[in-house]
């Protein structure tokens, strides 16, 4: 397929009385990798929430893969190639990291392919293979958040919906979640990355987006925004 993976246009999402979303239009180009940067409170979860359907929006329209999925449960969603690596990471702490990549392939009935999978995220993060009998509570915060993305692969996602995957992680950490996305990107699978590390995400998306107050207020190629002045002092810290 050429053309975009994923549209969003005009999307409204509300908490009560507040509007989070004011009529939201994004693209995801089939295989590439689309930035979300914004500053705390712009919609960037929001976004990927409604995208997924783990929240309902009021008005809009989301396309994906051709198809108009705006009313559909997430679960089709993931049926048709859409995975979400939700923000905190919704991983089951009390399972060990072998159920919880297994869980990231609910839908599928291949076993072989699902245990030739896991051995491929063992192999992304080999951490992982150390601590596959290991009940989650028990890793490091860079941990869950690599079983957070190995989890997202299990699905053989088209698309991955990425919430922050550095938040919070050491340097070196950081370093490597970002090497496995490229990694997977150049295998095809398309992103949508939502970071407040700005600087890491413009330097690996194709194309990305500045959201603010619910609204898009920018976008470009990841060097346009990494090169733009208002970027550099808003999201850069220049
Ligand atoms: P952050 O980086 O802090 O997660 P964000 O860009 O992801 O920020 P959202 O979490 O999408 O922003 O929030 C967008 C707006 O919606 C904010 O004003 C936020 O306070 C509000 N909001 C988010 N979740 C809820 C909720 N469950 N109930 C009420 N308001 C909410």
């Amino acid at each position: 397929m050429s053309g975009p993976i994923l549209q969003v246009e005009g999307l409204r999402v509300h908490y009560g009385a507040i509007e989070a979303l004011r009529g939201l239009s994004l693209e995801v180009p089939d295989g590439q990798v689309v930035a979300l940067i914004g500053a705390n409170g712009a919609g960037k979860t929001t976004t990927l929430r409604a995208v997924s359907r783990m929240l309902r929006a009021s008005a809009g329209a989301v396309r994906f893969r051709g198809e108009d999925v705006t009313r559909l449960p997430s679960h089709a969603l993931v049926a048709r190639g859409m995975a979400h690596a939700p923000e905190g990471r919704g991983i089951f702490l009390n399972l060990t990291v072998r159920e919880n990549l297994e869980l990231g392939a609910y839908l599928r009935r291949d076993r072989p392919g699902i245990l030739r999978d896991a051995e491929r995220a063992y192999a992304l993060f080999p951490i992982l293979a150390e601590r596959r009998t290991q009940v989650c509570g028990t890793l490091s915060g860079g941990e869950q958040q690599m079983l957070a993305v190995a989890r997202a692969l299990m699905s053989k996602p088209r698309l991955m919906l990425l919430d922050e995957p550095s938040l919070g992680l050491a340097p070196q950490v950081v370093e490597k979640i970002f090497t496995v996305l490229r990694e997977v990107n150049r295998e095809g699978v398309a992103l949508l990355l939502v970071e407040q590390n700005a600087h890491k995400a413009l330097q690996l998306a194709h194309r990305a987006y500045v959201l603010e107050t619910g609204n898009i207020v920018m976008q470009g190629t990841g060097a346009e925004l990494l090169a733009s002045p208002e970027v550099r002092k808003a999201y850069l810290g220049e």
